[in-house]
């Protein structure tokens, strides 16, 4: 009796050792490497919000990056993907939880890249036709899978201020639905007390867009998730920008994702 209970216990601390404290190990020691200078090189011609960061907050991007990259699988599906592929993916993830250290998509276990824009059954083709969807996280059968196009990925970052990135959009929408709810109020964020304010928000700024001609992408007025996914794009893309057209809203994003992206232009 006593044997098998030794070896009971031998075992549970075997499994123990080999599924977590090794790969927790492993993970600790990658993450004590230097930053590989190529990396680093692609991050400063590619994204503009790495660019801007102080030294210190650069070292801490490359070193969530890492881990990132450690954590999730990123696949190229009929496309061949480079490490800049890669720092794009997890460069989008990364920006909008920037201040929200402890958390890294609990759900996410895949990001696919696709050889360009795609329709609702994910069928993508070499026939010059042009698909509507451009990125977009999985359900179903597809859950903890998101799905980008590679060329629109690599354009959203192409070293230039404009309001688009499709990467920000669905990460955004990933860090929208963790609370269980796709709704644009992405509770993980930010305090109950501050729902209220923002709905109000968010509709005061659809009725403008209703009304008259914005600069916002019309895709917002889809819906609350969407206005969110949007209006981030823009908040993190052109920041300065968006202050100045619309500072109210401005304002509330920097309280949603308790950074101001303003500060690092
Ligand atoms: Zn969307």
């Amino acid at each position: 009796m006593t044997y098998v209970l030794v070896f009971i216990f031998l075992t549970a601390m075997y499994a123990l050792y080999r599924n977590v404290i090794k790969p927790s190990r492993i993970r600790h020691e990658q993450l004590k490497k230097p930053f590989p200078p190529a990396y680093r090189t692609i991050l400063e011609k590619r994204v503009r919000y790495y660019e801007h960061l102080s030294e210190d907050r650069k070292k801490e991007f490359e070193k969530r990056i890492l881990y990132f990259l450690m954590e999730k699988n990123i696949t190229g599906v009929d496309t061949k993907i480079s490490d800049t592929d890669k720092l794009l993916v997890a460069s989008s993830a990364l920006i909008p939880l920037f201040a929200f250290p402890y958390y890294n998509y609990p759900r996410v276990k895949e990001i696919l890249l696709y050889p360009g824009s795609f329709d609702e059954n994910f069928q993508t083709d070499n026939s010059g036709q042009e698909h509507n969807i451009l990125g977009m996280v999985g359900n179903r059968f597809m859950t903890g899978t998101v799905i980008l196009s590679r060329p629109d990925l690599e354009a959203s970052f192409d070293g230039r201020r404009h309001k688009n990135n499709v990467g920000i959009h669905e990460f955004v929408h990933l860090i929208d639905d963790a609370d269980g709810e796709t709704d644009g109020i992405p509770e993980i964020l930010f305090q109950h007390s501050f729902v209220f304010p923002w709905l109000k928000e968010i509709k005061k700024e659809m009725e403008k867009m209703e009304k008259a001609p914005s600069d916002i992408n019309p895709y917002a007025l889809t819906n609350n998730a969407e206005f969110l996914a949007v209006v981030a794009e823009y908040f993190f893309d052109n920041p300065e920008k968006l202050k100045s057209h619309h500072p109210g809203l401005y304002k509330d994003l920097v309280k949603i994702f308790s950074q101001n992206p303003e500060e690092y232009v």
